[in-house]
């Protein structure tokens, strides 16, 4: 099978939150696309629950799109600690991480979730708004830093 950057990561020394730069890609016209790691908890010893992971996710599908430019897509990690970025690049990561930052912010200020109607999401009953804010707080007061990759 074809390897995948983020099975090489070593999870066990890495320290969330943070922000890290997990691959760069060049197109064939030229064209950068970077995939950020965003991460919320710490792996291996605490995973966010579906519903406030659900909630976040819509929530900073807009907000992060507000704060940069040429977001491809933000999608929850499996396991449940974190998201990837995507975005046309280059970014940096230093502009990534304020970004990010800033969106948890406009995370606390919400009053309800977008796309969230039977119409407009695929599980619609499977949504925290209040367990949502709790994790950007929780991100904001531990404040997010700057990983770089470590590999196995
Ligand atoms: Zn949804």
């Amino acid at each position: 099978m074809a390897e995948v950057e983020s099975f090489k990561l070593d999870h066990t020394k890495v320290k969330a939150p943070y922000v890290r730069l997990a691959g760069r890609f060049l197109t064939p016209r030229g064209d950068v696309v970077e995939k950020y790691d965003l991460r919320l908890a710490q792996p291996n010893r605490e995973a966010l629950a579906t519903a406030p992971l659900h909630t976040l996710e819509h929530l900073l599908a807009g907000l992060i799109r507000d704060q940069l430019p040429g977001v491809i897509d933000l999608s929850p990690m499996g396991c449940r600690t974190g998201f990837y970025l995507t975005v046309l690049g280059p970014l940096s990561p230093e502009r990534v991480l304020e970004a990010f930052r800033r969106a948890l912010e406009g995370v606390l200020l919400a009053e309800k979730i977008p796309g969230a109607s039977e119409k407009e999401c695929g599980n619609h009953q499977d949504h925290d708004l209040q367990g949502a804010k709790a994790w950007a707080q929780r991100v904001l007061e531990a404040g997010l830093r700057l990983q770089e990759s470590v590999y196995l």
